[in-house]
């Protein structure tokens, strides 16, 4: 069995609340607050940024929708969908995750940060730095189809005439 405790947890079907062919999705077992789920990649990667395209939309399609139940079912009034790559970020698990928080007022729950103005020459700078990195913003990987199964032709055993012939021999 993998070393990694969320593949695991995929394994086992930990707190399960959804899987497809790509994607799991389960109760938090360490929730901000009850109600937090995880959305993860089937598939072991360390962050998201190594997850195949076509799983980045799967994980957050399967996360919309689950805010949406939270909204719902649970009684949220809000929610949060984080995702933190690296452990400067936040991340604890050596497994990319989708976190989606459902929020309520006065609720202690601290992901808030004080916006500062940016300057002129700091915005220049930062989009000349990021620019050349974003050129392939727009290819995004696709699935390989997979091999469809061909049903081979069943042979159809007619009987040789000359066997049917013989059987009537004594
Ligand atoms: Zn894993």
């Amino acid at each position: 069995m993998s070393d990694c405790l969320y593949c695991q947890h995929i394994q086992k079907k930990t707190n399960m609340l959804f899987e497809n062919e790509h994607v799991f999705a389960m109760l938090s077992p360490q929730p901000a607050i009850p109600g937090h789920v995880l959305v993860l990649p089937k598939a072991h990667a360390p962050i998201l940024e190594v997850v195949p395209d076509f799983v980045v939309g799967d994980l957050f399609k399967v996360a919309n929708k689950i805010s949406m139940a939270l909204f719902e079912a649970f009684g949220a009034q809000g929610t949060n969908m984080l995702v933190q790559s690296g452990p400067v970020a936040g991340q604890k698990q050596n497994h990319a995750m989708l976190h989606i928080i459902p929020r309520a007022e006065g609720d202690g729950v601290d992901l808030s940060w004080t916006p500062k103005q940016a300057s002129e020459e700091e915005l220049t700078k930062s989009e000349g730095t990021i620019n050349d990195a974003t050129k392939n913003v727009g290819s995004f990987e696709r699935e390989k189809p997979k091999p469809k199964e061909v049903e081979a032709p069943k042979e159809v055993q007619k009987e040789d005439p000359r066997v049917k012939f013989l059987r009537r021999i004594p």
